[in-house]
């Protein structure tokens, strides 16, 4: 390789921590790349080294940075989500990670069928200790489920789950989080989607937490930090 463009690959960061992050997942999990905080020209870089599949937590955000991005971006809402929202970006998104109602997932169904769509969504369950994360209880995606499969959503894939393990050092608090939600995972799969191999994605790790993730059984990481920097 050229010397100027080792040197310019060299002091790429983001280039450099996403290189780093692949090779540290593998192909175990999907990697999706949180850049909610960071400016387009940030995403832009991650692009170049390859990256695709982006993370934003406020439709604000999103709607700002779609336009003007590379159309072959897949776009993934991570954060809490209101249902008069929807609308707004069901032409275009991807995946919806932070689905946390039932209410809420008609809405993206509606959404999603008058832009003739089918939306990937995963279900948001609350697993940390803190009390201030959205997302529901295991009884409460149990009803949702039942309700569904009493009134199907055509609109809507239901994909798997989404969580966030307590922020903490305790790295035993955090393991023993991630292997409650896999083990939800494991039992809704079970009892609900016997005949639907689209309920397969456990989206949990974060920039701290993603390779003891990766261990408990994580097929999608979220990381923003670690590629970007802080925010
Ligand atoms: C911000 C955020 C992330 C990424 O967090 P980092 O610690 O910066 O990697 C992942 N998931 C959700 C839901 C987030 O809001």
């Amino acid at each position: 390789m050229r010397q100027d463009l080792l040197l310019n690959n060299v002091m790429n960061s983001i280039e450099h921590n996403l290189n780093f992050i692949r090779r540290e997942i593998g192909d175990q999990a999907m990697l999706v790349a949180v850049s909610k905080n960071q400016p387009s020209e940030a995403v832009m870089e991650a692009y170049q080294a390859g990256q695709r599949v982006f993370g934003e937590n406020r439709v604000q955000e999103l709607l700002l940075k779609h336009p003007v991005l590379r159309p072959d971006i897949q776009w993934h809402l991570i954060g809490h989500l209101q249902t008069n929202k929807v609308k707004y970006i069901a032409s275009f998104i991807s995946m919806i990670q932070s689905v946390d109602s039932l209410k809420l997932l008609e809405e993206i169904s509606a959404q999603a069928l008058k832009n003739d769509r089918v939306i990937d969504c995963l279900l948001q369950m609350y697993i940390a200790s803190e009390e201030t994360k959205f997302g529901l209880d295991e009884g409460e995606v149990n009803d949702l489920l039942i309700s569904i499969r009493q009134h199907p959503l055509s609109g809507v894939r239901i994909c798997g789950l989404m969580g966030m393990a307590t922020f903490t050092d305790d790295t035993d608090q955090i393991r023993k989080e991630f292997r409650g939600i896999k083990s939800f995972f494991n039992k809704f799969r079970s009892e609900f989607f016997r005949e639907d191999p689209s309920f397969n994605q456990l989206s949990i790790g974060m920039s701290g937490d993603y390779l003891i993730a990766i261990e408990e059984g994580s097929t999608i990481v979220r990381i923003g930090t670690k590629i970007f920097g802080n925010r």
